[in-house]
């Protein structure tokens, strides 16, 4: 049996997305002035960093709660807790 690509097992990945976003950029001037690298735009696996203009951007309704972005954030700008009861990611096992 061949092995499921990342794009295949992104396919099964499901959000119940709150209203209200589990994660907040505590700084968006340090995010600007102090890290050029940026490297919450690509260590997220849901993408969900993006800057725009000249603020990071969150687009948390994708986030897979993996917890990265806790250790990631060289600043630790990042204030970040788990979706409320009943949201955030849903697993389909295929
Ligand atoms: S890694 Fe942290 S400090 Fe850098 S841009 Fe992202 S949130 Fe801002
Ligand atoms: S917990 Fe993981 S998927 Fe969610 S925003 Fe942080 S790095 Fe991205």
């Amino acid at each position: 049996m061949a092995k499921a690509t990342i794009e295949e097992k992104q396919y099964l990945v499901r959000f119940r997305a709150d209203k209200e976003s589990h994660l907040k950029i505590l700084d968006q001037t340090l995010c600007l002035e102090k890290c050029p690298d940026k490297p919450c735009t690509y260590f997220c696996p849901g993408e969900v960093y993006k800057f725009e203009g000249d603020r990071i951007q969150v687009g948390y309704e994708g986030c897979h709660e993996c917890g990265s972005c806790r250790i990631g954030c060289p600043h630790d700008n990042i204030e970040w807790k788990y979706p409320k009861g009943g949201y955030g990611v849903v697993f389909r096992l295929a």
